[in-house]
């Protein structure tokens, strides 16, 4: 069952209408906030576990879960002093292929301001940080201004909305570094640091920005919340199968006829996506190769698996891959797709911040080899050698940039070696012709 109109949260996606606030609030948005507080912090967390809403920034852990990890009572620093809780909020949205987080700030900004005021006020936070991508400038001014209306409107800052609760929000800019948007990573930058994942555990709840208790949450998460908390968690729910609940925003890039990025029941099967939001495969049907569904960490599915395939965590597990932003790359058979992947590749070395060895010295091992794999110069032997690199650095380092480089290798060479091999023998059969 796809979406109807009147159950889309961004109403606003496409920018039809003023990001303002005045339009805003028109939209629905802001309207009586502060009875939403006044429902009280166990409230709110319950109605976000009963809605089933999984983090909308790739790993799908549950948001409601998340909030009720941080500490009720604030805990207590070396000086006996009550410590402040903080949400950060995640708009380093750098996944290759991703773009929905960028749609929300330039036209919903408001949807996500609320949403940080009643997420902060559930978890208990002095204040918000927003980490909007060093690239999103456009984004990050309307994101400023936006942010500075709803000080204006009296609703952050004291009293906010009129709730009885002091809550700030502070937007911050990235600087470019695709690790920053790791949520340690982040933490580390904020604090001013350069943007290096910690280990994990302690999680954030436990020992976040500045030592003090920290949920980071994506853009999408939170821009979602007063939405489910207004219309309840029962109506978010009846969208998309067990365990995959709500609607999405869904990006559609590369080979279709009308790429876009639009709000989506999950669970909704790929050949609906794709037929009834973007005008169909370019060239047809029969003309698809491959997708990566949900952005560049998650390995490739060819077509014939994808094509009747569930977009959820559960359905693109089921084909060897994963939701992850649901940034959705449609490849057609005019790609070389070897070298596609080796792009990918080329693009994990260039992001990975050195500091653990398997990936520093893994992501670049492999971008060397897929070079080799792309331009045919490789011996077959070297595909295997490849794989059980990737067998190496996957699980092995700090954080999930290790495993984003391994896995779209994997899922290359688990789908389409006949290519890889074809390629060596090619050119192997020139070197044969030239020596005759
Ligand atoms: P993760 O599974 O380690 O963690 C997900 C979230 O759940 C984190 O906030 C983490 O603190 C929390 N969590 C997990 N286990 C927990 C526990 N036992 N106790 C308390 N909290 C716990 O994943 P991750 O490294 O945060 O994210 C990886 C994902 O990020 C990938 O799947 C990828 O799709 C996505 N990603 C997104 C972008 C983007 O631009 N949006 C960029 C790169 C990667
Ligand atoms: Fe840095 Fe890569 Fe280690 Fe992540 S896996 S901490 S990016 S070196």
């Amino acid at each position: 069952m796809s979406l109807a109109d009147k159950d889309r949260i961004f109403t606003n996606v496409y920018g039809y209408q003023p990001w303002n606030l005045a339009a805003a609030q028109a939209r629905g948005d802001w309207d009586n906030t502060k009875d939403l507080i006044a429902r009280g912090r166990d409230a709110i967390i319950q109605e976000m576990k009963d809605s089933g809403l999984r983090g909308r920034g790739g790993a799908g852990f549950p948001t409601g879960m998340k909030w009720s990890f941080m500490p009720k009572e604030p805990p207590k620093d070396a000086a006996g002093n009550p410590k402040p809780s903080f949400l950060v909020i995640n708009a380093d949205e750098s996944e290759p292929g991703s773009c929905k987080d960028r749609e929300i700030i330039r036209h919903d900004p408001h949807k996500l301001i609320e949403g940080a005021l009643v997420a902060g006020f559930a978890m208990n936070a002095r204040a918000a940080y927003i980490y909007i991508r060093g690239e999103y400038i456009r984004e990050a001014e309307t994101l400023f201004a936006a942010v500075q209306e709803a000080y204006d409107a009296g609703l952050l800052g004291k009293n906010a909305a009129g709730s009885g609760y002091d809550y700030d929000v502070f937007v911050h800019r990235g600087a470019g570094a695709y690790i920053c948007g790791e949520e340690t990573a982040m933490i580390e930058s904020l604090e001013g640091k350069k943007g290096q994942p910690r280990l994990k555990p302690p999680f954030p709840a436990g020992a976040g920005l500045y030592g003090c208790p920290t949920t980071v949450n994506n853009v999408e998460s939170i821009a979602v919340a007063p939405t489910i908390l207004r219309r309840g968690a029962s109506w978010f729910s009846s969208f998309g199968a067990e365990n995959n609940r709500g609607t999405k925003l869904f990006q559609i890039s590369g080979h279709v006829n009308r790429p876009c990025v639009v709000e989506e029941a999950m669970s909704i099967p790929f050949s609906e996506l794709i037929e009834k939001h973007c005008g169909g495969i370019r060239g047809g049907k029969d003309n698809l190769l491959a997708v990566i569904p949900g952005g560049s960490s998650v390995p490739l599915v060819p077509a014939a698996q994808i094509w009747d395939a569930p977009m959820d965590f559960d359905g693109l597990k089921a084909v060897g891959s994963g939701l992850g932003t649901a940034a959705v790359i449609v490849m057609d058979k005019s790609t070389d797709i070897v070298r596609a992947i080796s792009r990918i590749s080329y693009f994990y070395k260039h992001e990975s911040c050195g500091q653990c060895t398997p990936c520093r010295e893994g992501t670049g091992w492999m971008w060397r080899v897929m070079e080799r794999l792309r331009t045919g110069e490789a011996h077959v032997e070297e595909i295997d050698m490849l794989q059980q690199v990737t067998k190496q650095v996957e699980g092995h380092t700090i954080c999930a940039l290790g495993d984003a480089a391994a896995w779209p290798i994997q899922g290359l060479i688990k789908h389409f070696r006949p290519e890889i091999e074809r390629r060596i023998e090619e050119r192997l059969g020139g070197l044969r012709e030239a020596a005759e």
